[in-house]
């Protein structure tokens, strides 16, 4: 029988992968020889650490890994984004995204409709100019069915208003609409059946300038996964619009440090924005 973690140690793994795939590292490996058999020498929580390692990165167990890496995103299939072409005037942008969110409906698409409590489809103004896209609902967002409302949108908001601009003047998504379990990383599988909604959303709503925050996001804004180190400090194109990339919020929570990095990539946004960002004091 393989040996449990305690929470404790359980919890710090994860947040150790976590913090790495933040920073745009995706891919573990293992000692052969920790991957083929524990000696009876072995620390089995090292052995248990070490499974529950590669379970987190793959998502799923190894022994069922598919023999040809899983694509990368593709073309959406759903017939939403056969609704892509056409613009929305201004004034129908809120319908639209509430037409959308009823063909969404409760969404049975792809696997993680199983542990949802609420879909999370997205909150803010149907005309921003400036959309936030995470990578999925967390245990909070999944509680209350809206973005970014735990301590990583809280700081999310702190970002916001540091850029001059009130949450309400912008759109915040996720490329996932349900909570993976335990908050990892969505399989290919489902944010490639649950972005095709992100994207109509994005069509309809047409930002000047998305923010992606974390390697997930941008990772499936541009069809293309690299690191987020290599993606960050410049303008990409998504959907029409202007991509800034840069850390999401549940990472500078863990690393503060890089607070100033992600200032910077807010600075981009702002200056494609026009946006000053209030003096001191809040005036
Ligand atoms: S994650 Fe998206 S595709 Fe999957 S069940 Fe939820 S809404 Fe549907």
């Amino acid at each position: 029988m393989p040996s449990r973690l305690s929470p404790e140690i359980e919890a710090a793994v994860r947040a150790r992968i976590a913090y790495f795939r933040d920073l745009g590292v995706f891919d573990f490996y293992r000692r052969a020889d920790a991957a083929v058999g524990m000696t009876t020498e072995t620390d089995p929580e090292s052995a248990a650490s070490a499974q529950l390692e590669t379970e987190i990165v793959t998502g799923i167990s190894a022994a069922a890994l598919p023999e040809t890496p899983t694509p990368m995103p593709s073309a959406p299939a759903l017939s939403v984004l056969t609704e892509a072409a056409k613009s929305v005037a201004p004034n129908d942008r809120a319908a639209a995204l509430q037409a959308l969110r009823e063909e969404i409906g409760d969404c049975t698409r792809c696997a993680l409709a199983q542990g949802r409590h609420n879909l999370v489809f997205g909150d803010g103004d149907p005309n921003a100019r400036l959309m936030f896209i995470g990578e999925g609902p967390g245990a909070d967002e999944d509680a209350q069915g809206l973005p970014f409302v735990g301590r990583a949108g809280q700081l999310l908001n702190n970002m916001i208003t540091a850029m001059g601009l009130r949450r309400d003047q912008v759109y915040i998504a996720n490329i996932v609409k349900c909570r993976p379990p335990q908050n990892r990383v969505p399989e290919p599988i489902e944010a490639n059946t649950c972005s095709p909604f992100l994207f109509r959303q994005i069509d309809i709503i047409r930002p000047e300038v998305i923010v992606a925050l974390g390697s997930t996001a941008a990772t499936y804004l541009l069809g293309a996964k690299s690191p987020l180190g290599a993606l960050r400090g410049r303008i990409h194109q998504a959907r029409g619009s202007k991509l800034i990339v840069t850390y999401h919020p549940a990472f500078l929570l863990r690393d503060p440090r890089q607070k100033k990095e992600a200032w910077a990539d807010l600075q981009i946004a702002m200056k494609e924005l026009g946006l000053k960002a209030p003096k001191a004091g809040g005036q």
